[in-house]
């Protein structure tokens, strides 16, 4: 399998596939998600961001790998 079909969990270090969105090790998000969810006024964000962002570089919210505390 090519590596760029592999992501590597950020917590337990678990390598999974790249479709995979949650480890199955640990259960810890593997997509460093936005977490500006849909509302009546914003239609949500959900940008995939780098690995090591704690805050979505589209627009400023706090990224999932943050609030889960892995980065
Ligand atoms: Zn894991
Ligand atoms: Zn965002």
């Amino acid at each position: 399998m090519a590596k760029d079909e592999l992501q590597q969990c950020v917590r337990c270090k678990y390598v999974a596939d790249k479709e995979d969105n949650y480890c199955i090790r640990c259960g810890a998000p593997l997509k460093n998600k936005c977490t500006k969810e849909k509302t009546l006024l914003h239609k949500g964000c959900y940008k995939v961001n780098k690995p090591d962002a704690k805050y979505c570089s589209g627009c400023g919210t706090e990224t999932i790998f943050s609030e889960w505390g892995l980065i």
